[in-house]
């Protein structure tokens, strides 16, 4: 006789919420090692996505305050129907010829000043900005880069050099940090600084490569005149501007269709991505005809993904879908309403300090107090865990860590900015 313990049926019991989600956790750790980037204290594990609504398994929606790679909303029907008819069709690289391929680079050119006339298209950010570093290290003959010292440009091995923020900062004799602009900073006069050292060193200056934003810095408010007079200096010096739109892009701003506007100079790099394939993976540098005719000539790139047809495709619909719903109009309008009622709630609460940004990209600095503007990490982090409780989904930034960032698809709606700012206000409050 095989003893009852042997013979006992596996229990078929579906496991608790809590414990499935334990087991999630300790499988991901085993698969994909420690501290793999992750969301909140209790993670969301999330089934669907719709507009500017995300789902869990469990059937709760969360408002998509946050997720700027669905940029004209999650699963936007025009895009994955592009997509899905590319995809059935033909989908290859750029080493055959194809007009409608053609048809995008032309589209997407049309939407920059004429001086920028020329693209090459990457999958990802950080492959942008590497490349547009390698033009301007070819097109200069020099080496060194100017960044900001809280920054995040990508993951590759050069651009790791470049993103001081959430890394041990690189030390690395052709990369100088300079602070953000900010109101009484010294951002001009680091820069002077830094071309002063890359000209003393020998190293020389390729290139200032910034986000026009300043995001990861903490959206600070730029003074006027200091990004510009800082590219004056750079250019003096025989450097670039690269300007990193993968953040500001695409009309988030809600008056211009690219971050740099917003300074008033041209740049002579800029670099794409996120948002500009609506989560197909699509990014890609736009810069001065002659700097990427001579990369082209002396270096074979070729991007195997970059610039497919399925990828040109979403790309397409993305930038048809922004037109067609006016989206740059609706960042504006709401972001500008949004941005107010954000200002309005320091009567209630102390901890709010300012509020920054523009169109839908904001940022909410939280404070210790009305007395205290010192940074408030720890309450920052407790308020993005209670908003995600009240069902909205925003993050923190800065080199303190102190500010919200909200930074939600494009057709976030006023009633959408008013369920945030109501859920702001609760999670602001003691909890009960
Ligand atoms: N530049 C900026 C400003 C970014 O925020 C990011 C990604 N967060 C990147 C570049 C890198 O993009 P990717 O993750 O697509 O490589």
């Amino acid at each position: 006789m095989p003893s009852p313990a042997l013979t006992r049926k596996p229990s078929t019991a579906a496991p608790s919420p809590a414990a499935a989600l334990k087991q999630m956790l300790a499988r991901r750790q085993n698969l994909m090692g420690p501290n793999a980037p992750l969301f909140y204290r209790q993670p969301l594990v999330l089934a669907r996505a719709k507009g500017v609504w995300l789902h869990d398994v469990a059937g709760r929606k969360y408002l998509d305050a946050y997720n700027n790679v669905a940029h004209v909303g999650h699963g936007h029907p025009a895009v994955v129907k592009a997509v899905q008819r590319q995809m059935a069709r033909l989908n290859t690289h750029t080493r055959y010829l194809d007009a409608a391929v053609l048809d995008y680079h032309e589209r997407l050119l049309d939407k920059f000043p004429r001086a920028l006339g020329s693209v090459v298209l990457t999958c990802t950010g950080s492959e942008a900005n590497d490349l547009a570093l390698r033009i301007a290290r070819l097109g200069t003959g020099h080496q060194g880069v100017i960044v900001t010292d809280w920054t995040y440009h990508g993951n590759t091995a050069s651009v790791s050099e470049i993103s001081s923020a959430y890394n041990p900062r690189p030390v690395v004799p052709h990369v100088r940090y300079v602070r953000a602009p900010q109101a009484g900073g010294d951002f001009v006069e680091g820069v002077r600084r830094a071309i002063a050292y890359f000209r003393d060193s020998g190293i020389g200056l390729a290139a200032m490569l910034i986000d026009p934003v300043f995001s990861t810095d903490g959206l600070q408010a730029v003074p006027k005149g200091q990004v510009k007079q800082a590219v004056a200096l750079v250019r003096a010096a025989g450097g670039l501007y690269i300007a990193d739109e993968v953040q500001s892009g695409f009309g988030r701003l809600g008056r211009f269709w690219w971050g740099f506007q917003s300074h008033g100079v041209v740049p002579d790099l800029v670099t794409l991505g996120k948002a500009m394939g609506n989560g197909y993976p699509l990014a890609g540098v736009v810069g001065r005809r002659k700097l990427i005719a001579d990369f082209r000539r002396e270096v074979m790139y070729f991007n195997t993904f970059g610039a497919g047809h399925a990828a040109c495709a979403a790309g397409r619909a993305v930038l048809e879908v922004i037109e067609a719903e006016d989206l740059l109009a609706n960042a504006r309008s709401v972001g500008a309403a949004l941005a107010d009622d954000l200002r309005a709630l320091k009567d209630e609460h102390s901890c709010i300090g300012e509020v920054r940004g523009q169109g839908f990209f904001l940022g909410v600095e939280i404070v210790r107090g009305r007395d205290d503007p010192a940074p408030d990490a720890e309450r920052t982090a407790q308020v993005v865990e209670r908003m995600k409780d009240a069902g909205v989904l925003v993050s923190n930034i800065g080199r303190h860590d102190n500010v919200l960032k909200i930074r939600p698809p494009m057709p976030f709606a006023a009633r959408h900015a008013r369920l945030l700012v109501r859920a702001l206000d609760q999670s602001l409050r003691p909890a009960r």
